[in-house]
């Protein structure tokens, strides 16, 4: 089925909108040496009904989490409430501007206080910035406060960091981009950091570990009270990717377990919108010897109410910030998303979520477990990897993927973590139903089947999305943004 173009509606003359007339003087208009010929441009000449026809024919060839099941794992991709969205739109936050005088927008500097304290709470940490803009930004925010520290003791020969090889390719890049060097540790058996290849690599060059827990296997570190005391001895500070802190909200607190900084991602743990859906936000907890050093400002009570009036709150720069991490407040819109969300759930409806969470993965993973390989044989946390390949099928983990879009589920996380070959690694989250699990564990099991029978017809998938397999590479490489096919330029 080819899908029609905008341009098979286009007719001279034809317009979608009716300007009313200017009720202010009009400016002068542009230079003509400025202006292209319209005619030159060739933009389609179209109604309004064909507009929105043509947009929203874009938006159902997509998938969403609005749309079925996206069990992306690693990436919490939960359903984003949508009260969230009725109080990001209430009149006094969408319309404050982020240089407005802080005595004019004490409430949503009130909100991004409680929200550093929930968080806080939550993380078990004694200070938190709301500013990095994504979890990526907030491991550099981190590892640049690692370093201040180090530099501030006057402790110049710390250029390491230590990385477990199954981390996120987020942690080796923000490293790098703080100009230390990436020492990377392997994983044991059971799917843990080896703690051997830790103890000798811990010496002191080191800046600090890096560490994901549950760690992106879905495993919980089964010695990290160990690893954080090893790295802590040569003195070295412990990072924490807490993007899978789904896993543990309420339970475990990274703080107690002894790491000294971590980012929080609000758009996989707190529902607020996730890739195409809105920008994220990284804030990052930091440990009591670490609080001075973070960026710049953070929002405290400068006054403290009388009687019964509320605090004054207002902007403070920590003694040693590393300075500013990102213009304005950070994403405020998704602070207000993320504090919606907790208020909530309240404290045991967070903990409570973290528990639904986790059942929904082993109780996924018990309904495949006999049809797929499994790398690591344990109870997994709120995610699971396994292999998408038998020794008897020739076919990979990409078709298995590509197949499941003919049973209308987005594909799971693909060739991640670097140690699983051909790995699928599989996070259902806690808003599914058990209908739902039920319905993807039956296309998992049918594909299964179909890959030994088959084979084929996995190969050759998706048969049904609008577009079939495509060269990811070129896909990415040379983006053809243009409503029309094949742009003359790009032919040659
Ligand atoms: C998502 C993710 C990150 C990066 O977070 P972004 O918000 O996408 O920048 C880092 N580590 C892990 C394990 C992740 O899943």
């Amino acid at each position: 089925m080819t899908e029609p173009l905008i341009y098979d509606f286009t007719s001279p003359g034809r317009c979608g909108v009716t300007l009313p007339e200017p009720d202010v003087p009009l400016a002068e208009g542009l230079p003509s040496d400025l202006l292209r010929d319209a005619d030159a441009l060739d933009l389609p000449e179209v109604s309004q009904l064909d507009v929105v026809r043509h947009y929203l024919r874009l938006s159902q060839m997509n998938y969403a989490i609005d749309k079925g099941l996206y069990p992306l794992g690693s990436c919490t991709m939960k359903y984003n409430p949508r009260l969230n969205e009725d109080t990001a739109r209430l009149p006094g936050f969408a319309g404050s501007h982020p240089l407005q005088d802080p005595n004019t927008v004490q409430g949503n500097l009130a909100l991004m206080y409680e929200l550093q304290d929930w968080l806080k709470e939550i993380g078990g940490f004694a200070g938190v910035s709301l500013q990095p803009a994504a979890g990526a930004h907030g491991e550099f925010t981190g590892i640049l406060m690692m370093r201040a520290y180090h530099l501030d003791r006057g402790d110049t020969k710390r250029t390491k960091i230590l990385i477990p090889n199954s981390a996120h390719g987020t942690n080796p890049a923000s490293t790098t981009m703080s100009g230390l060097k990436v020492v990377e540790l392997p994983s044991d058996a059971r799917g843990n950091i080896d703690l051997e290849a830790l103890r000798q690599a811990c010496d002191d060059t080191v800046v600090g570990l890096m560490i994901t827990n549950p760690n992106t296997l879905g495993l919980f570190e089964e010695h990290i009270e160990q690893v954080v005391k090893l790295v802590h001895d040569c003195g070295g500070l412990v990072y924490g990717d807490g993007a899978n802190m789904n896993a543990m909200v309420g339970i475990a607190r990274p703080g107690d377990l002894g790491f000294d900084v971590m980012h929080y991602n609000l758009h996989k743990t707190f529902s607020t919108p996730h890739g195409g859906g809105g920008p994220g936000s990284g804030p990052v907890g930091v440990s009591a010897r670490l609080v001075d050093f973070l960026p710049d400002p953070v929002v405290d009570i400068v006054e403290e109410g009388r009687d019964d009036e509320p605090p004054l709150y207002g902007f403070v720069k920590p003694r040693k910030t590393i300075g500013r991490m990102k213009a304005f407040q950070g994403q405020f819109g998704m602070h207000v998303r993320a504090y919606t969300y907790m208020r909530v759930h309240g404290a045991s409806g967070l903990r409570a979520n973290s528990e639904m969470a986790v059942l929904n993965a082993n109780y996924l993973l018990s309904k495949i477990r006999h049809a797929y390989h499994l790398p690591y044989d344990r109870v997994c946390k709120h995610e699971f990897v396994v292999e998408g390949h038998w020794a008897d099928s020739t076919v990979h983990a990409l078709d298995i993927s590509k197949r499941l879009m003919d049973y209308n589920f987005h594909p799971p996380t693909n060739y991640f973590p670097l140690i699983v070959k051909e790995a699928l690694m599989i996070e259902p989250t806690e808003t599914e139903s058990k209908e739902t699990l039920d319905a993807f564990a039956d296309a998992l099991l049918q594909i299964a089947d179909e890959a030994h029978r088959d084979p084929e017809v996995l190969k050759s998938a998706p048969h049904s999305a609008p577009i079939s397999r495509l060269d990811e590479v070129s896909a990415a490489r040379q983006l053809v943004l243009c409503c029309r096919p094949i742009p003359e330029w790009a032919e040659s």
